[in-house]
């Protein structure tokens, strides 16, 4: 585990008051990066120093995760989706073995990462012996810099995206591209997705990076009833405002809860103007600037605001207790386990 990762008096305290019996007995975890060290010892100085999340944490092991979620919700059974550590300098293939292994195991439910320039053959193969849940692509196997104006399919082929469809496999996309959920282009490539490949179901991660409300409001109008062939995953997501907008415009069961660990372990709250988030934390990162000292001591972590704010926004908009467990657990199982299985049985075997 991280040196820095403490959780203090004040954190069991926040726990207690805000989350604590709030939580279905079990939960699910539907957005966590795990990793080997030996899987990123080639990503480059410059890329981690281009990117705030990667200086936050760069590797986890699953027994790590496990350790940081008994930490955190020290009373609940947790569940997880693994991911894959997305960058185009990291050792894909050995990633996806070891995530491979923890699925073979039954300890976690995976989707594989993959590359553009990978051949249909050779995912299939990957991806049936793996027996991932399905795919995790992200934009940076297309363009080395964040919210890159690239198309979805640079980086998520419709080779992979057939293979997707024709064995009823998820897809966890992280949307490229400045104007995230609302941007134009992205909603004309969501729809042809949803359209020609209606086998496969498609979660749109951090509700498709909309981190301030009016990125998911435009989005989500633009979409108009498209909208309803999709999933959200709330990895990142602290802003309430979203969380409201998100249960106003969706049904419950199209959201799902994920933490993105290992990057947000830290103490710490986000400020939003209309367009952009600024997050404020405790813990010394490169790119943390410290612009509140005095404030730091009193913050908790990232991932109790998050799980507040959920919390709260599910409970205002009258979301009954299966409901809420719903986007805790039930969700995930539907959209990911029964995708990851040899025999369809019991959804949430694991
Ligand atoms: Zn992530």
């Amino acid at each position: 585990m991280n040196s820095w990762f403490v959780r203090d008096e004040n954190d069991a305290r926040y726990y207690a008051e805000h989350i604590e019996n709030r939580l279905p007995e079990s939960v699910f975890d539907a957005h966590v990066h795990l990793n080997l060290p030996e899987h990123v010892e080639k990503v480059s100085a410059q890329t981690v120093a281009g990117d705030w999340a990667l200086q936050c944490g760069m590797s986890m092991s699953y027994e790590e995760a496990v350790a940081y979620h008994e930490a955190l919700f020290p009373d609940v059974a947790m569940k997880m989706l693994a991911l894959p550590l997305p960058l185009a300098e990291a050792d894909m293939p050995a990633n996806n073995a070891y995530l491979a292994g923890l699925v073979g195991e039954n300890k976690v439910t995976a989707l594989m990462g993959i590359r553009p320039e990978w051949d249909a053959e050779s995912v299939e193969k990957q991806l049936l012996e793996g027996e991932f849940a399905g795919f995790k692509p992200y934009p940076y196997m297309a363009a080395s810099e964040k919210g890159a104006e690239v198309s979805i399919f640079d980086f998520l082929p419709h080779h992979h995206l057939k293979l997707a469809d024709r064995y009823g496999k998820t897809v966890l996309l992280h949307l490229p591209r400045k104007g995230r959920l609302a941007d134009d282009d992205n909603i004309r490539e969501i729809r042809e997705i949803i359209q020609k490949y209606p086998g496969l179901r498609l979660v749109i991660a951090h509700f498709g990076r909309s981190f301030n409300v009016v990125y998911l409001r435009e989005g989500l109008r633009k979409l108009g009833t498209d909208k309803s062939a999709l999933y959200f995953d709330t990895a990142a997501v602290m802003n309430p405002a979203v969380h409201q907008e998100g249960l106003q415009q969706l049904r419950t069961d199209q959201i799902l809860f994920g933490t993105d660990m290992p990057i947000l372990l830290w103490h710490g709250k986000r400020k939003w103007t209309e367009t952009e988030y600024f997050n404020l934390c405790r813990e010394d990162f490169p790119w943390n600037r410290h612009p509140y000292p005095e404030d730091e001591k009193n913050y908790t972590f990232f991932l109790y605001e998050q799980v507040r704010a959920m919390l709260d926004a599910l409970e205002q908009s009258g979301a009954s207790r299966q409901e809420i467990a719903g986007v805790f657990f039930k969700n995930a199982c539907r959209v990911y386990q029964t995708a990851g299985m040899k025999t369809p049985g019991n959804p949430c075997r694991v």
